[in-house]
């Protein structure tokens, strides 16, 4: 995460000086966290009477100072960073009236300076007197999660499903963790790695109420996201008839991007392609996309397939765009799985994990060059290319008298097959989906 913030304009001090300020109660749902009491509260004459911070989710963060001093304080900083964060938020507090008692408030405005949701944020004071002596506080830390709302949550193996207190019961929890369990197992078997420790799913109740949560921008048609520093995955799922399906859709989807996260470390997560991190997430889906199946054959068809290398970075903001290139993405890595198997999906990680190019990748993992396996899938998805694999592999003297021998047979089933195999335009209507 390196959302890049500027920070002094993202504050409003309230600053009384020699007088208790009475903080106000928190705002609706709002967490405060007071100092630890065994930190050290007082050096150098200078105490900390109150050190405490709350955050209303995406509105401010206020963090509340209470000191005095022997000889008159001089200066107070305000530190802060969100985990991951490279930069560190810091205030110098005016104080223009100089006291042996300062009492303070710096609100962060997190509407507008934004903190990355469900993050650990640490945060410290510096306090210097006109002595000259200073006091710096022991580093503390809050997480920033989502208090708009209540959340319940249900736990096992590691994970912790949350979802909205009211929207869903003992059932829909258990059915999200179990989906979850059994995503990590088969995720885990491929990739030979391990979830993040803890993993936490956060399930919302509308994709409005989740939007808030998420770090994207004009994608309105987003229904998941994951936080793969984090350990965190956030999706909208209402408890209405389904949402198993969409917990099968998403879950997995989400899970993927964190346990590749793991695999390949963070500074090797930048190197995986999108095809490739976005094709695992999109062929680990336990329910597929129906739609997906849909505008890859019309793309193939009118010769739209989106070029491979135009995947190698974050897709397309664009809702049709997007579609084609999870759908390219999710058969792209099914048919890798079936050419070169999960030896191949771990081979190729392990390329980009070194820090491969897209295209050099594709030949250090599968020994084959980038415009091969862009070639060699395109000619899968051709409803011709059975047979001309089989023609390749058999030989013509053996194909011809099975064709044969098929076209002897009334033809029913070939066709008919197919076109069930395609999903209609209604099932294909669904356009959520998870990024
Ligand atoms: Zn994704």
């Amino acid at each position: 995460m390196s959302t890049a913030r500027t920070c002094s304009a993202g504050f409003t001090l309230v600053l009384v000086v020699s007088l208790l300020v009475l903080v106000p109660p928190a705002a609706a749902g709002g967490i405060r966290a007071i100092a630890d009491a065994n930190a050290p509260s007082s050096a150098n004459g200078i105490r900390v009477i109150e050190n405490s911070v709350e955050h209303s989710f995406a509105q401010h963060v206020t963090f509340t100072l209470e000191a005095s001093s022997d000889a008159e304080i001089s200066e107070v900083y305000l530190f802060f960073r969100a985990i991951h964060d490279e930069a560190t938020e810091k205030k110098r507090v005016s104080l223009e009236d100089p006291s042996q008692d300062v009492s303070l408030e710096v609100r962060h405005d997190a509407m507008r300076y934004p903190l990355p949701p469900f993050a650990e944020i640490t945060y410290w004071w510096q306090i210097t007197n006109a002595a000259g002596q200073e006091l710096k506080t022991p580093p503390q830390q809050f997480t920033y999660h989502d208090n708009r709302f209540s959340w319940d949550r249900l736990s096992g193996d590691g994970i912790t499903i949350h979802w909205m207190t009211g929207d869903g019961d003992p059932a829909f929890a258990q059915t999200a963790l179990d989906i979850a369990r059994a995503s990590v197992r088969d995720i885990e078997a491929e990739l030979r790695g391990s979830k993040p420790d803890p993993l936490e799913v956060f399930i919302y109740d509308s994709e409005a109420n989740l939007q808030g949560a998420m770090v994207l921008t004009g994608r309105d048609w987003v229904a998941g996201q994951a936080r793969p520093e984090l350990g965190v995955v956030v999706v909208a799922v209402p408890e209405a008839q389904g949402y198993t399906s969409r917990m099968k859709r998403y879950l997995p989807h989400e899970i993927t991007h964190l346990l590749l996260y793991e695999l390949v470390t963070p500074n090797g997560y930048t190197y995986v392609p999108t095809w490739l991190n976005e094709g695992l997430a999109t062929a680990n889906e336990r329910l597929p996309t129906p739609e997906y199946a849909l505008v890859l054959e019309k793309a193939r068809r009118a010769g739209e397939l989106i070029p491979l290398e135009d995947l190698c970075v974050p897709f397309s903001p664009d809702a049709q765009t997007a579609t084609l290139s999870y759908a390219q993405s999710g058969s792209l890595v099914s048919f890798i799985r079936e050419e070169h198997g999960a030896q191949g999906i771990r081979q190729l990680l392990a390329a980009y994990a070194d820090g491969a190019s897209c295209k050099s990748g594709v030949e250090e993992g599968l020994g084959v060059t980038f415009r091969e396996l862009e070639a060699d899938w395109q000619m899968s998805l051709n409803p011709d290319s059975g047979w001309r694999t089989l023609l390749d592999k058999v030989g013509l003297w053996i194909v011809v008298p099975i064709i044969g021998l098929l076209l002897a047979v009334p033809m029913m089933g070939g066709l008919r097959r197919r076109s069930k195999e395609l999903p209609t335009e209604g099932e294909g209507a669904e356009l959520k989906r998870v990024s």
